[in-house]
């Protein structure tokens, strides 16, 4: 985080944050991370009750630590096209989900044949 980003945040914090109380946190009944240099600075009140009502603020925050602030956009493990994640385990669109589904349940089941097979021969010999 660069200190020019850094001091909007704090004016930010400053002029909008409801937990902000003269350089301190009612939250954590400590400073403001805002307010300290070092590391990259996370506060989960600040990230989802004041930055989102600044978006070019919110926008330069995330880009400063290397993260993307939608972070439910996915891209599709099949297509590569993007799409909106509706759980973090998600990997295909929407469009792709069936045609992966169907590979995957194709794979497990030659798995499980492979093996029943390998159990099968164990036992016969
Ligand atoms: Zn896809």
């Amino acid at each position: 985080m660069d200190s020019k980003l850094q001091r909007k945040i704090e004016k930010l914090m400053r002029d909008h944050c409801a937990n902000y109380l003269n350089g301190g946190c009612l939250l954590t009944d400590g400073p403001c991370v805002f307010s300290q240099v070092h590391g990259a600075p996370s506060c989960r009140y600040a990230q989802g009750s004041v930055l989102p009502a600044f978006p070019d603020v919110e926008e330069a925050y995330y880009n400063s630590f290397g993260k993307s602030k939608r972070k439910n956009i996915g891209t599709c493990d099949m297509c590569g096209e993007s799409y909106t994640k509706c759980s973090n385990r998600q990997k295909f669109c929407h469009s792709c989900r069936e045609r992966a589904e169907k590979e995957s349940r194709r794979k497990r089941d030659s798995r499980y044949r492979e093996a029943n097979r390998r159990f099968r021969k164990n036992i016969d010999s």
